[in-house]
C-alpha cells in the first residue's frame, strides 16, 4: 500500500478546522476541554463491547473496527454501534442463515441548534459507511444518535453518496499531501473557533508578524 492510512475521525477534523487537524496529525499536538472531555466520556461509555446484544430480528454491535484498504481511501476507524435488523434484502450472515441491514450509528453529544446535523459529522459518518460497505458487503444506512436530546437523525448516506464518495476521495488526497509535506494548512477566513480546545496552542487572532526582525527592532525603539 503505497498511500498513508488515515484514521476517519481525521476527516472530521479537517473539515472542522484543516488547521486544527495540522496541529494535531503533523505537530502531534493535544488540548482538551470541557466539549472533548464531554464527548470522550460518553464515547467510552459506548464502546464497551459488554453493552452489544441481540434480540429477537435484531443484532447491536458497539465498538466495531472498520476500515477500507483501497489505495484512495485507505481508511480505517471504529463505529459507535452497528445495528443489524432482519431483513429479506440485506447481507447474509452465516451464522444465523438470516439476511440484515446494517446500520450505523454514530453518538454526538449535542444537536446543532438550526439544522439536523453538521455537515463534518455527516462526513466522518459516511466514510465509516464506505468501510462498513466494504466489509460486510450492502449498501447500509446511518444515523447520528444526539444524547442531550435523545433523538436519532437519518442521514442521506445513500442520497449523497455519488458527491460524498468524490469529496472524501479529494479531502484524503489534500490531506496526505500536507502530511506528506509535514505542512500544516492554514487557518481558513471565517473560521468558527468557539469551542475549539486548541485556542491556547493556536492563537488564531493573533496577526501574521512579516518580518520578526523588524517586529524586534520596533519593540526595541519603543523601549529607548
Ligand atoms: S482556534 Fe480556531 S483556527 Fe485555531 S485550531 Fe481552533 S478552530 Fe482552528
Amino acid at each position: 500500500m503505497s498511500t498513508i492510512e488515515i484514521g476517519i475521525r481525521s476527516i472530521q477534523h479537517y473539515l472542522y478546522c484543516p488547521h486544527r487537524w495540522g496541529l494535531l496529525e503533523v505537530d502531534k499536538a493535544w488540548a482538551e476541554n470541557i466539549f472533548v472531555t464531554k464527548a470522550n466520556l460518553m464515547h467510552e461509555r459506548v464502546h464497551n463491547s459488554e453493552r452489544s446484544y441481540c434480540t429477537k430480528g435484531k443484532k447491536v454491535f458497539t465498538s466495531v473496527p472498520v476500515y477500507h484498504d483501497q489505495e484512495e481511501y485507505n481508511l480505517y476507524g471504529v463505529v459507535d454501534c452497528l445495528e443489524a435488523t432482519e431483513n429479506k434484502n440485506g447481507i447474509f450472515i452465516a451464522e444465523n442463515e438470516k439476511k440484515y441491514q446494517l446500520c450505523i450509528v454514530e453518538y454526538k453529544p449535542t444537536k446543532p441548534k438550526n439544522q439536523p446535523y453538521h455537515e463534518e459529522d455527516f462526513m466522518q459518518v459516511f466514510a465509516q459507511k464506505l468501510c462498513v460497505d466494504y466489509v460486510f458487503g450492502g449498501d447500509c444506512r446511518a444515523v447520528l444518535y444526539y444524547s442531550d436530546v435523545k433523538k436519532r437523525v437519518e442521514l442521506p448516506v445513500k442520497d449523497r453518496y455519488v458527491e460524498c464518495n468524490q469529496k472524501v476521495k479529494v479531502l484524503l488526497s489534500e490531506m496526505r499531501k500536507y502530511l506528506e509535506e509535514g505542512r500544516i494548512p492554514a487557518i481558513l477566513k471565517g473560521q468558527r473557533c468557539n469551542g475549539c480546545s486548541m485556542k491556547d496552542l493556536c492563537m488564531p487572532s493573533i496577526k501574521k508578524v512579516k518580518s520578526l526582525r523588524l517586529e524586534i527592532e520596533k519593540i526595541v525603539k519603543s523601549e529607548i
